[in-house]
């Protein structure tokens, strides 16, 4: 069973700290959600745990089965089984999303191992029936004019073929309409029912997320650091009273 560790983890911008002492464990099969304010650095983890060269890492760990990932290239970090949405290219025209897709997976494997097209078509495809994905859409180029939909699709389906030990999504920032929420929830819902399940950072502040996609853990975000931890109805009682209860709890608790 792989294992995320995140440890004591400390983030800089420049020379502000961001992150301040951030630790979680992400067990593989496990979805865990970080909800917070906007601001308290729930993108700045994501895209240092990915690797970002703009953030720099001041302190603590980032552990993938007990292995650190902070030294690693970020096509190392996902060839160790990370799997980070952003880092992959929003548009490329005249690169068929079947061909994009084949050299992700080829740069996943080990140097020397082969990926033969009749094993890859039978992989794509089992993918494609799982999340209910029309054969046609692999024809198309990368994010060339999709909807916010259409993207999630092919991230998704990136996910899939990658069968990461532990993936983290930022969905804060994206914009979800309802139909892109749904086909979000639908592959990660599909992918958590299989065997090879991955582990799931899922960062959000829609609530809403949460209804398709049901944590196993609910983590609030707040100045850099985890303030609180519960279960899926913690997320309920956010999107109910909002945010000032915990930041007052945290503050009285300084
Ligand atoms: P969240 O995702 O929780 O809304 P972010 O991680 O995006 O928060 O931002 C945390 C803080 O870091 C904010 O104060 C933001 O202004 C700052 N920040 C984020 N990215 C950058 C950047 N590239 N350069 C400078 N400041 C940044
Ligand atoms: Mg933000
Ligand atoms: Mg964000």
């Amino acid at each position: 069973m792989s294992k995320l560790e995140i440890k004591d983890l400390h983030i800089s911008i420049g020379d502000k700290p961001i992150v301040k002492g951030f630790s979680l464990t992400i067990n593989q099969g496990e979805v865990h959600a970080i909800m917070g304010p906007n601001g308290t650095g729930k993108s700045t983890l994501a895209k240092a745990i990915a690797g970002h060269p703009d953030y720099a890492i001041t302190g603590g760990d980032v552990l993938l089965d007990g292995v650190s990932v902070l030294a690693m290239e970020p096509d190392e970090r996902a060839r160790a089984g990370l799997f980070l949405a952003f880092q992959y290219p929003s548009e490329i025209p005249g690169v068929s999303i079947a061909n994009f897709l084949r050299a992700a997976v080829q740069a996943r494997m080990a140097e020397g191992e082969e990926l033969d097209a009749t094993g890859y078509y039978k992989r794509l495809y089992a993918k494609m029936d799982l999340l209910k994905i029309d054969r046609k859409f692999t024809s198309r180029s990368v994010n060339e004019g999709f909807s916010g939909g259409e993207k999630k699709r092919c991230e998704i389906l990136q996910m899939a073929m990658l069968e990461p030990k532990v993936a983290l999504m930022d969905e804060t920032d994206s914009g979800l309409d309802i139909d892109a929420l749904r086909i979000v929830a639908e592959g990660v819902n599909a992918q958590r029912a299989g065997a090879a399940a991955p582990g799931i950072l899922l960062i959000t502040h829609y609530q809403r997320l949460l209804d398709y996609i049901v944590p196993d853990f609910v983590h609030v975000m707040y100045d850099g650091r985890i303030v609180k931890s519960g279960d899926k109805s913690l997320a309920l009682e956010l999107e109910a009273k909002g945010y000032d209860w915990v930041k007052q709890e945290y503050a009285t608790s300084q």
